[in-house]
């Protein structure tokens, strides 16, 4: 719940129009101009956190390094596909682990599938799932106030990666400080990443995504480093950030029309179905970050935890019931926003392009290196 959740539980709101007229609502609500984008950069006077500074620096210096040197070598084509295939599983793990499984708890995992999520998850750089779970359960009790430690009231750059440069502020700990993270802790694997987390990424994110290529296909060590290592990190570290960023900035509100995460198509691309932001923080116990027919848009996760389900690897998934999410609409949405009468055959070429642009906006890193080799006449790749 939120602030503005807070200040207005008893407002009775029901409003049907466009997010232009919502904004005007909201000024005569509240007397200012919009609250959900109040900036406070005044806080961004925190001490430093030198630690993330440092590694955050050298991994963006390496990455115009190693994305220079990809322009003008010889990869092998099988490198490439490896760096594209890791990449997506741990952004797959992320979304389907330590988010929707760890922080929110829709749905329950047996042993061997929480393995295969955790050494995955891992492989991101993203922190532990047992940290990321504690400031992301935080992040949504207190979304958007001062003890979020994403708040995205400090600017957009803060809540993408500036909250990693600088240490918790007093309010953030004492919010994480009344929740109760007690499952995550007696979670075994769940401790046990955490405890071994460094060594666990760099044999699982380094060493291995690196040795494979040249074992296997004979790759350049420089260039298997380059590709399955630093630019993956860079390229998955950054679309899971937008999630914290861009969704709490832009898009639409058709569920709650109050609160500033929002429903951001580009992101839900990026983030592996995570960008119906909006619906996910009106109902975060839904396993599928939205309430549409699951063909209909791009979500790897939701098609992820259904074959673990078939598997009988997943097992007690949660969804938000079609009534409770209609009920929410008309009293806190904007209905014009929410599910548009659409034919079929439109939904069903959405749902196509939806996919199709998906997987080709996930991985947009390509395309420079690609134009430059053309434009040069230079080989592709080996
Ligand atoms: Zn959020
Ligand atoms: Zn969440």
């Amino acid at each position: 719940m939120n602030t503005v959740n807070d200040k207005n539980q008893n407002a009775s709101i029901s409003i049907e129009c466009p997010e232009s007229i919502v904004v005007e609502k909201l000024k005569a609500i509240y007397g200012v101009d919009d609250p959900r984008f109040k900036v406070e950069p005044s806080a961004w006077k925190r001490p430093l956190k030198w630690s993330n500074i440092i590694i955050l620096t050298i991994l963006h210096i390496a990455v115009i390094v190693c994305y220079v040197d990809v322009c003008f070598s010889l990869f092998h084509l099988e490198t490439a596909l490896f760096s594209i295939i890791i990449g997506a599983m741990s952004g797959i793990a992320t979304s389907a682990g330590s988010h929707r499984l760890w922080s929110h708890r829709t749905f329950k995992a047996r042993w061997p599938l929480k393995l295969w999520l955790l050494i995955f998850q891992a492989i991101t750089m993203n922190g532990s799932t047992l940290a990321y779970a504690r400031d992301h359960r935080t992040h949504h009790k207190y979304s958007d106030t001062e003890g979020d430690p994403k708040n995205p009231t400090r600017g957009l750059f803060y809540s993408h990666i500036g909250w990693w440069l600088v240490k918790k502020t007093d309010s953030v700990k004492q919010a994480g400080r009344k929740l109760n993270f007690s499952d995550l802790y007696e979670d075994r694997l769940v401790f046990l990443q955490h405890k071994y987390y460094i060594p666990i990424f760099i044999l699982f994110g380094v060493i291995i995504p690196m040795v494979i290529p040249v074992i296997l296909w004979n790759e350049d060590p420089w260039l298997a480093f380059s590709i399955c290592v630093v630019l993956r990190i860079f390229v998955i570290l950054h679309h899971l950030f937008t999630v914290n960023s861009l969704a709490h900035f832009f898009g639409y509100r058709p569920y709650d029309f109050r609160i500033r995460p929002a429903d951001h198509r580009f992101v839900n691309y990026i983030s592996f179905g995570e960008g119906i932001h909006n619906y996910h923080h009106v109902f975060p116990f839904d396993y599928r970050i939205n309430d549409r027919p699951q063909w209909e848009l791009f979500n790897p996760p939701v098609t992820f935890i259904r074959v673990c389900s078939l598997l009988r690897l997943a097992y007690d998934l949660k969804i938000a019931s079609p009534a409770v999410i209609k009920e929410i609409v008309t009293r806190r949405g904007v209905q014009t926003l929410y599910d548009p009468i659409r034919s079929l055959k439109f939904r069903i070429l959405n749902a196509i392009f939806d996919w199709i642009i998906g997987i080709s906006t996930a991985i947009w890193i390509i395309y420079p290196a690609l134009i430059f080799k053309l434009a040069t006449k230079s080989v592709i790749y080996i």
